[in-house]
């Protein structure tokens, strides 16, 4: 099966993920004692064949926690890089490290630095999707789900930097009340894909529907505003963050659901609570980067032992601190 794989534009492709294939991913990882982690948005045949599937922090416990020797972390490489973080003395692999984030190449090591000289006595926040060499400049770490707290833990006379997701730091913002944040213009091209005016239309069309809504998306104040102005029940508006979605989900049972995330979360989301119609916000949010973990490569990781994720010790140190602080705030949730 390993000389059907070719490496074409949109990643390692070539092989089917029928039942020969997922007996040999299972054979290959027993193999090599490693687990297999998978985000919630990757390919359903992924997330299918993954002995968990999460968001990106409750994944990188669960790396933290297994005996497995290795960790097969199939998602975008920040979270691969937290899972070594993490767990340092495991082998951690990607089955395709091109697998990167628009949001966390918003910012780099050397613009956190000269953004840090211009307000040297500043606290820096920095949500997950981050390198660890941005969360290594880091004091405090958070996810979508405890932004508001950490931000709300730190000294109110202190100045915030908040980087890298604009839209998270405008929600933070706005439930905190708080003027000295400085907000860095980071986006994903994916979130920020999902309109203001596509969120009112689906809602219009969908009058009875609640609302899920990831606050890194582009519509997350439109559906603030749609709330505010009462033109959507404000009950019926919940701002979440993909773990917290699927807590939700158990508990709705029935009706109809507008999802604004990425759409490989309606996946998990149709499983957890089949009785529920869930419907994208816009379907074509689709993110590239985690749709390179194809069957092939997910195969070919498990069979050559590629990609390694590795962290500087210096790195992966300073960068495991600004998390830590973040668990010691609580409420850590998982972010995206
Ligand atoms: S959906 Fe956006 S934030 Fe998430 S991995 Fe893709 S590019 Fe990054």
């Amino acid at each position: 099966m390993l000389d059907q794989i070719v490496d074409g534009p949109d990643g390692w492709t070539g092989v089917d993920a029928d039942a020969d294939w997922a007996a040999e991913v299972r054979r290959l990882a027993a193999e090599r004692n490693a687990v297999i982690l998978a985000h919630n948005y990757q390919l359903p045949e992924i997330q299918d064949i993954a002995d968990h599937t999460g968001d990106s922090l409750g994944l990188s416990r669960i790396a933290a926690e297994t005996d497995a020797d290795v960790i097969v972390f199939c998602g975008v490489h920040f979270m691969a890089e937290s899972a070594k973080i993490l767990s340092p003395e495991k082998t951690v692999l990607i089955p395709d490290e091109r697998a990167g984030c628009s949001l966390a190449d918003s910012i780099t090591a050397g613009q956190l630095r000269e953004w840090k000289a211009q307000h040297p006595d500043a606290l820096v926040v920095s949500y997950v999707n981050t390198t660890a060499e941005v969360k290594a400049l880091t004091d405090v770490c958070c996810t979508s789900s405890n932004a508001v707290d950490v931000v709300a833990s730190l000294p109110a006379d202190r100045e915030i930097l908040f980087c890298p997701d604009q839209f998270l730091g405008a929600h933070v913002r706005r439930e905190t009340g708080r003027e000295n944040m400085h907000i860095w213009a980071g986006e994903c091209h994916v979130h920020a894909g999902i309109s203001g005016p596509d969120l009112t239309r689906q809602a219009e069309e969908n009058p009875d529907a609640d609302l899920y809504i990831h606050p890194e998306c582009g519509c997350a104040n439109s559906a603030i505003y749609l709330a505010g102005e009462g033109l959507v029940d404000a009950s019926r508006v919940h701002l979440l963050s993909t773990g917290q979605m699927l807590d939700e989900a158990g508990r709705q049972g029935s009706g109809t659901v507008l999802v604004a995330t990425e759409i490989g979360m309606l996946h998990q989301l149709r499983q957890t609570a089949p009785g529920v119609d869930f419907q994208p916000v816009n379907d074509r949010a689709s993110c590239s980067y985690m749709k390179m973990i194809t069957p092939a490569a997910l195969l070919r990781c498990l069979a050559l032992g590629v990609d390694e994720v590795d962290v500087a010790v210096d790195v992966a140190d300073a960068a495991r601190a600004s998390l830590e602080r973040m668990i010691a705030i609580g409420q850590p949730g998982g972010g995206e």
